[in-house]
């Protein structure tokens, strides 16, 4: 997930290098373009989901469990 802020679309993919491949640790946005390391962007995902924790008490939507069927659960 790409941790620009203004960015809507937010889904990353590896970059390509014609001749050389994948470029593991380097993701390409495909809304807003922006370069990132790998590790860069998931640590900034890390402190943007901690802070939203922090503030609300709850996980942001996009990162909550589905709420499960109690019909359907095992004991
Ligand atoms: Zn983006």
């Amino acid at each position: 997930m790409c941790s620009n802020p203004s960015c809507l679309l937010k889904t990353l993919e590896n970059v390509r290098i014609p001749d050389v491949g994948k470029i593991h640790n380097l993701w390409t946005c495909n809304s807003c373009n922006k370069l990132w390391n790998r590790d860069t962007n998931a640590a900034r995902n890390i402190y943007s989901i901690a802070s939203f924790m922090q503030k609300n008490n709850l996980r942001p939507s996009r990162f909550q469990r589905p709420a499960t069927d109690p019909q359907s659960s095992i004991s």
